[in-house]
């Protein structure tokens, strides 16, 4: 990965449609070894390396206008296939125009937020189906709005507190009670009322 930092400047627009500017995702680290690739994050906190193991997670830095997939090697290279994206930049670049032709409101995340089904991003133990789903994680009580998909943004407007903080209530929650559930916290109190 870093011998393509070296040759981007940084922030630098997406290669295929050129609407979007990417950061330097340093939180996103990437080890070659021998023809595996392993992908790290780098915790915001305790700045510790973090294996990431869930393959929507690794896979949820895209441009929103295209789809294309953030990956170094291909701002360097517009002939090469990406590690995550099957196609070189310039064929992403024909099939973009002929969207926009199509349809000129062409938007990938529009287009694709309907189903996009992913783990919550506190416990990591429930499924939310859809993209921002407004869902209300029953295992911890996250509110599915999109903040995980922001990797610099981990504050949450909707759910008043940072994803960073919601998962270190919910550690310790269940260190307390290995069976706690957001859900049935809630029930109890009902019961009391
Ligand atoms: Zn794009
Ligand atoms: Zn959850």
């Amino acid at each position: 990965m870093d011998k393509y930092k070296e040759k981007i400047k940084f922030p630098f627009k997406c290669p295929v449609c050129g609407k979007e500017e990417f950061e330097d995702f340093d939180w996103l680290a990437e080890e070659e070894n021998d023809d595996e690739v392993e992908v790290y994050k780098i915790d915001t906190i305790s700045g510790e390396k973090v294996r990431i193991t869930d393959p929507i997670e690794i896979y949820c830095v895209h441009c929103s206008h295209c789809g294309w997939m953030y990956d170094l090697k291909q701002v360097v290279d517009h002939d090469a296939v990406g590690d995550r994206n099957e196609k070189t930049v310039n064929e992403l670049r024909v099939e973009y125009r002929q969207k926009i032709k199509a349809n000129s409101k062409y938007n990938f995340d529009d287009d694709n937020s309907k189903h996009n089904p992913h783990k919550c991003p506190v416990c990591g133990e429930y499924g939310f189906k859809y993209e921002d789903s407004y869902d209300v994680c029953p295992i911890c009580g996250w509110i599915d709005d999109g903040t995980d998909s922001i990797p610099s943004d981990n504050y949450s407007e909707v759910n008043a507190i940072s994803i960073v903080d919601a998962r270190k209530h919910f550690i310790e929650q269940r260190s307390q009670d290995p069976q706690y559930r957001w859900d049935k916290e809630q029930q109890k109190k009902k019961i009391k009322i």
